[in-house]
């Protein structure tokens, strides 16, 4: 099986992507499969410390369109998968993963055809090119058109990943002859074409053998125009070969018990050493720690998808009634970094705001905090929810897409449920949660109940894993 991905962790992370490309070919290698994983060579690969396996150098030129290309090719481990980068340095060479640049469609169409020609190079013949996201959008239909004879890839079915439908690669309709595409200017959508313009992602999803996504609430709300960002009719046509696989957790990665970042690991049964973690991660931020007195927090991207604007007014009213403590952590747009700013003006000694990527005060906020919020307009699947289970750590969270399938609202009376769901995604909806997670937290032995039925609850990449094999297993043999 080959995987093509723009981000593979700890490589190279923006999202969740990154921890499935990371944790899938993983998980199908333990299966017994043969996996490679082929993604660009960014700099910042390097700069984050990831050093390739030595070698010969090696190079791979190709033609697209009028652009000659010539990539350096590079090998990195992932627990035994092999990772190959390809690197063009025009290309890659850019500060950061993603850009508004004039070019962005030919330095992710380069990534799709390289993947391709290495396997050529290899003379090896996958059964399956597992596609991801817009970036690796013209492969399926390079597997149906210039690689359709080949003798190395004409047994290849494509498989389409969508990780997220809002962000679709569109560019100009020039870019079918700028990528040496014109011969197969009809195999593009002609609504776009008509409008004068390419969507990467709406071409994967026309040609791919077989469409997944990332939940199955996900992948039934974008068959709708409130969900479907525009390519629902599309979907629609396509639904008979589109499936939800909700994601996994790389409990390698994400595990109480052994997690490195933590100064006090725990378990179910050692879940009073949570708080230790707690008092640690708010001394650490310069806030005063209170014995019996919850913590919300949150670790995201502040972007409009995940509502992180719809906490800051809902949350003031909490941390005015109580001594509630609130902790963030994120980046992105600045209408949402400003509003947790107003929140933290507000509350000084009871919130705090870091603005910024960390991955060790991820792994911390997640271990310490007592309710993760998670108030997402839409979600694909989200990790976040898993991770907050798995840690003890109550999620509330909106009933959409992953977020549905992940968490199950808390029952006192039955002592069943995972955290707390609300249905709309507004200021009510989150004051509502967190109304319903403080009556919760007033009954001790009731929230120990509540976390541990999280931490029961298996999400691992295993379960996925079986799902993803099942699906190839119906596209052909499997490589094994
Ligand atoms: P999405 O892919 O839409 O961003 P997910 O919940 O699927 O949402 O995955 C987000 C991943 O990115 C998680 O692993 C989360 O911990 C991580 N993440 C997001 N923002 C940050 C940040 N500021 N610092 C560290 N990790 C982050």
């Amino acid at each position: 099986m080959l995987f093509v991905a723009s981000e593979v962790a700890p490589f190279a992370k923006t999202g969740g992507l990154a921890d499935v490309a990371a944790a899938l070919p993983r998980a199908l290698a333990r299966r017994g499969h043969e996996v490679r994983v082929v993604m660009p060579g960014y700099d910042s690969i390097g700069a984050g410390g990831h050093e390739p396996i030595p070698g010969e150098p090696d190079m791979l030129g190709f033609d697209l369109g009028p652009n000659r290309i010539a990539a350096d090719i590079e090998q990195l481990d992932l627990d035994g998968v092999a990772v190959t980068l390809v690197d063009v340095p025009s290309l890659y060479r850019r500060g950061s993963l993603y850009t508004e640049d004039p070019d962005e469609n030919l330095r992710f169409a380069v990534l799709g055809k390289a993947a391709l020609e290495l396997c050529r190079r290899w003379g090896w013949s996958p059964n399956v090119v597992h596609c991801n996201d817009w970036q690796t959008g013209l492969i399926p239909l390079q597997l149906r058109t210039t690689y359709r004879d080949d003798p190395v890839l004409e047994g290849a079915r494509s498989v389409f990943t969508i990780h997220n439908l809002a962000y679709q690669g569109v560019f100009d309709a020039a870019t079918i002859d700028s990528l040496g595409l014109a011969e197969h200017r009809h195999l593009f959508r002609e609504g776009s074409l008509e409008k004068g313009r390419l969507g990467f992602l709406e071409t994967g999803l026309v040609h791919a053998d077989v469409i997944t996504t990332v939940s199955s609430t996900y992948a039934r709300e974008i068959l709708t125009p409130e969900y479907g960002c525009g390519l629902d009719d599309l979907l629609r046509e396509r639904s008979g070969v589109l499936f939800g696989i909700l994601n996994g957790i790389d409990t390698d990665v994400w595990n109480p018990t052994t997690d490195l970042h933590l100064a006090h690991r725990y378990s179910k049964k050692s879940l009073w050493r949570k708080e230790w973690n707690k008092r640690d991660l708010l001394e650490g931020l310069g806030l005063e720690y209170l014995e019996r007195t919850p913590v919300f927090g949150l670790v995201s991207r502040l972007v409009s998808q995940k509502g992180i604007d719809l906490i800051p007014r809902p949350m003031a009213g909490v941390l005015e009634a109580t001594d509630a403590r609130f902790v963030a952590l994120g980046s992105g747009e600045p209408e949402v970094e400003s509003g947790l700013g107003w929140l933290v003006d507000r509350f000084p000694g009871q919130a705090r705001f870091v603005s910024g990527y960390d991955e060790t005060l991820s792994h911390r906020i997640e271990a310490s905090i007592d309710g993760f919020l998670m108030p997402s307009r839409y979600e694909p699947s989200g990790l976040n929810q898993m991770y907050s289970l798995a840690y003890g750590t109550p999620p509330l969270v909106r009933r959409t897409g992953g977020l549905a399938d992940t968490v199950e609202h808390w029952d006192p009376d039955t002592a069943l449920g995972t955290g707390f769901l609300f249905e709309h995604a507004d200021e009510g909806g989150v004051r509502w949660a967190l109304e319903e997670a403080l009556s919760a937290w007033g009954d001790r032995s009731g929230w120990r109940n509540l976390q541990r039925n999280g931490m029961a609850v298996d999400n691992s990449w295993d379960r996925s894993a079986g799902a993803y094999e099942d699906l190839y297993l119906t596209l052909g043999e499997v490589d094994s």
